[in-house]
């Protein structure tokens, strides 16, 4: 499933401190209990005085990763990608 949610420019540049959104592809299903993922719901957030709309889902199952564990998530799955589609 794809997200859109807040990071920091600084996962991917140490030298920028700047909070936007991102949409990655994550699984449909929760990485530890494989569980399968709720509904995402749209949200709007003010974050340092600027609007974003983002994604919120809460995981039935109770396992609900935060923004930099879901960046690391679609990092890893992009990288399982390029392994077996190359
Ligand atoms: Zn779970």
């Amino acid at each position: 499933m794809f997200v859109t949610v807040l990071y920091n420019e600084k996962w991917i540049n140490n030298l920028v401190d700047f909070t936007n959104v991102i949409t990655l592809e994550v699984s449909d299903y929760c990485p530890i209990c494989a569980s399968e993922r709720a509904v995402i719901k749209k949200k709007t957030v003010v974050v340092n005085g600027n609007l974003y709309v983002i994604d919120k889902w809460n995981n039935p199952c109770g396992h609900n990763p935060n923004n930099l564990e879901i960046f690391i998530e679609a990092q890893e799955l992009k990288k399982l990608k390029n392994i077996f589609l190359s």
